[in-house]
């Protein structure tokens, strides 16, 4: 049985070198309890909880840690409160439960109590509509109350006056503005930063964790793995397999048919809402339970989405927004604001894929929200749907399943109190005080800043601290930091997924010389 002992035992630091020892070392002894296919959210935290359960754990991502879905999202850490508005009381309370464990224990260095504005404009909405907004975030703060999260870090819902409102969100159309309600969720500062999060930690308590190498001939006992890089393969066994591939999951089972929907946000200069505060929260005209929000994000951006559009045929790489999308985004999120945005404002959009059950006879049935584990007729073990906010409890679901199915000797998963890297109790943790380093810095770091820092000294001597470029509020640390820690492997890695620069493509051409200049230099 191979276990990643040796060099890399109980660290968390993922690099080329790390990568390239421990797929030759599975090659030499191809034997695991649990083989995790995906990369994403879902499998980061499958190979954490089953590595912190004591099973020896691969996982393999074809392309990069976040490559998929996962770097796509709203960046929200729901409260559940949509799903109660469609009586799914249940997934609701799973979500609010999720959102206090990250909030509190596992990842709140990552994630921030974020104020969600409803704007109270003449026309904005239907009659009783937003009477159903605000009876929605008073039942939002009783499903808060029940999960335990205190109301320190999530305040209740309350009503503002227009100045206030205006306060938060200075893009606010002042004309038929008499106030607005505003609620409290959590918010990821970078969706892909919490998926490195899952696999160092994962890592650290054993997991083997390869990026640029791909499953194919999945079963239930094992898989091909091809190392991307080299071509070379190898036949690896597992007593169990989980497939945590997001909108691929049927390429690896064909006995899953997924039907994707397309959702899409727009990235815009903070400067064009006037910098806002909180997140502004437009109801889509002519719907009742549809919205489109403006989110403020890090690096002075923000994001507005999103949009629902069905995407068959094969699943893309990367998906495209749709013209009409960039439209819809736009004409829904004009009708709050005082000056309309207009496609010149545009600096960038994204969009990702949400996977959908395709149950024949052309319906689809909507697990985008709650995740299913189901077993195919070969023993792959597959985890699907569900969201961000909830990928630990998938990920314990889908181990339980394994364990059950396959006998495996383990004990209790344990992921709710274990923090993740750069986390307040993480082994690897040292706390910042206040003003001592950058604010962005520790929002993307939290208890590790200190080692970026010490990193980008050592080997990048003067300097290390600065921008990567003018006004790009990403340290020249932090790029060497993505390669002797965070297991990028190349420019593209850095700019897309360590830090998320790659949003818009004026700033990554600007910032490009520079992060190539830092990878040459900084070899591991
Ligand atoms: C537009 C949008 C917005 C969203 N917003 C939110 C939000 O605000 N909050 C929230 O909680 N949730 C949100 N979600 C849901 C959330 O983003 C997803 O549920 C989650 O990211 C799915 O993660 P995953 O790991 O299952 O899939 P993915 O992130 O897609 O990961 C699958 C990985 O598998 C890899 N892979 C595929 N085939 C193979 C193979 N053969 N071998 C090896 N690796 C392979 C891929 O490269 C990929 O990296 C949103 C979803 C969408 C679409």
């Amino acid at each position: 049985m191979t276990t990643t002992a040796g060099p890399f035992a109980g660290t968390a630091r993922l690099t080329a070198r790390r990568r390239e020892l421990e797929l030759s070392s599975l090659a030499d002894r191809p034997s695991v309890d649990l083989l995790v296919i995906g990369g994403g959210v879902t499998g980061a935290g499958v190979a954490l909880d089953a590595a912190a359960r004591g099973l020896c754990v691969a996982l393999v991502e074809s392309r990069d840690l976040a490559f998929g879905t996962s770097r796509w999202s709203s960046k929200l850490v729901h409260g559940g409160l949509r799903y109660l508005a469609s009586g799914r009381i249940g997934v609701a309370r799973e979500s609010a439960v999720e959102r206090g464990v990250l909030m509190t224990r596992t990842a709140p260095h990552l994630v921030r109590p974020l104020p969600q504005l409803v704007p109270l404009l003449d026309g904005l909405f239907r009659p009783g509509q937003a009477a159903l907004v605000r009876a929605g975030f008073h039942a939002g703060d009783a499903l808060r109350l029940s999960a335990g999260t205190p109301g320190g870090l999530l305040p209740r819902v309350r009503r503002v006056g227009a100045d206030r409102a205006r306060v938060l969100v200075p893009g606010l159309r002042g004309a038929g503005l008499s106030g607005a309600l505003v609620a409290h969720d959590g918010q990821l500062v970078d969706d892909a930063r919490l998926v490195v999060a899952l696999a160092r930690t994962a890592a650290q308590y054993g997991a083997t964790v390869l990026t640029r190498v791909r499953a194919e001939e999945v079963t239930g006992t094992g898989a091909r793995l091809v190392d991307t890089l080299t071509g070379a393969s190898f036949s690896l066994n597992a007593r169990a397999v989980v497939n945590a591939t997001g909108v691929w999951a049927g390429e690896v089972d064909p006995s899953i048919r997924l039907r994707p929907s397309r959702g899409t946000h727009l990235v815009v200069d903070a400067a064009a809402l006037g910098r806002p505060l909180a997140a502004l929260t437009v109801p889509v005209p002519g719907s009742t339970s549809r919205f489109v929000f403006a989110l403020p994000q890090q690096l002075g951006r923000v994001a507005i989405g999103l949009t629902d559009e069905d995407a068959p045929g094969p699943v893309p790489d990367e998906p495209q927004p749709s013209e009409a999308e960039v439209d819809f985004l736009l004409d829904t999120v004009n009708g709050a604001l005082e000056t309309a945005l207009t496609r010149a404002d545009v600096r960038g959009a994204y969009a990702g894929l949400r996977p959908l059950i395709d149950t024949g006879d052309g319906a689809t049935a909507d697990i985008s929200r709650q995740h299913a584990v189901l077993e195919s007729p070969n023993g792959v073990i597959t985890v699907v749907g569900g969201k961000l906010t909830t990928y630990r409890r998938m990920a314990e679901d889908a181990v339980d399943t394994a364990v059950r199915l396959r006998e495996l000797s383990a004990r209790a998963c344990w992921t709710a109190r274990l923090p993740l890297v750069g986390a307040p109790g993480h082994r690897g943790s040292r706390p910042v005080p206040e003003g001592e380093v950058a604010a962005s810095l520790l929002a993307r770091h939290g208890g590790a800043a200190g080692e970026v820092l010490a990193v980008g000294e050592e080997l990048l001597g003067a300097g290390y601290g600065a921008p990567v470029a003018d006004g790009i509020d990403v340290s020249r640390a932090e790029i060497a930091y993505a390669l002797t820690h965070e297991g990028a492997l190349d420019v593209e890695d850095v700019l897309h997924r360590r830090t998320r620069i790659g949003l818009v493509a004026a700033d990554t051409e600007r910032a490009r010389a520079a992060v190539e200049g830092i990878t040459a230099k900084v070899s591991v």
